[in-house]
């Protein structure tokens, strides 16, 4: 049995770093290849001037690619820094910000990192007190979590489930995850049930 937690230190980084590593390499490749693809039209361009015209178009679309491929790679890992840290809602900002820069760079980079995006998105939707990232989360610190049974603060809400007592844990249980349907668990540091398969309350 795992004992109550801090939920909110839980967010699935490890699953996000596959698509970090993707947009990256995605990234390098768009800008290696909107730099070559310049190069051949400004060489192009100097043979025969007349072709600047007709090119122009390509020359400013594959620059941007280029330009914006580069960023994405060198800006990427800022993104799985902020993630290990617990800065989640700056690597979501930043996952959202470099992903659209990310589709001029050959399209795939913006689509992994705007995957990233949305996955931090879910799981700071689950864990509610992480998303106001300005403050540091109220509750999940180690010092709290060094005593897990600490009195709450103030009588309990009357609509606050109550975690069934004695028998009638067999006659009720717990509410089950709506997203795999396992059993949760009832979390008495936060009054409560939380999902520890998918990192969100229930
Ligand atoms: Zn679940």
């Amino acid at each position: 049995m795992m004992a109550p937690g801090p939920p909110a230190s839980q967010l699935a980084v490890p699953e996000l770093v596959p698509l970090l590593r993707v947009a990256r390499g995605a990234a390098l490749v768009a800008a290696i290849i909107g730099a070559a693809a310049v190069a051949a039209v400004v060489i192009a361009v100097l043979v025969d001037p007349g072709l600047l015209g007709p090119l122009l178009g390509w020359l400013v679309g594959l620059a941007l690619v280029s330009v914006a491929g580069l960023l994405v790679r060198i800006q990427a890992p800022r993104i799985h820094r902020h993630l290990n840290a617990s800065r989640y809602a700056k690597a979501r900002d930043e996952a959202l910000s470099w992903g659209i820069v990310g589709l001029f760079a050959f399209v795939v980079p913006g689509v992994y990192l705007l995957r990233v995006w949305s996955r931090i998105n879910e799981e700071l939707a689950g864990v509610p007190g992480v998303v106001a990232s300005a403050a540091p989360p109220p509750a999940p610190t180690p010092a709290v979590v060094a005593r897990p049974y600490a009195p709450p603060v103030g009588p309990p809400p009357i609509t606050a489930p109550r975690p069934p007592a004695g028998p009638s844990v067999a006659v009720s249980g717990p509410p089950l995850c709506p997203r795999c349907g396992q059993p949760s668990t009832w979390i008495e540091q936060y009054r409560r049930w939380y999902c520890y398969r998918d990192q969100l309350y229930v």
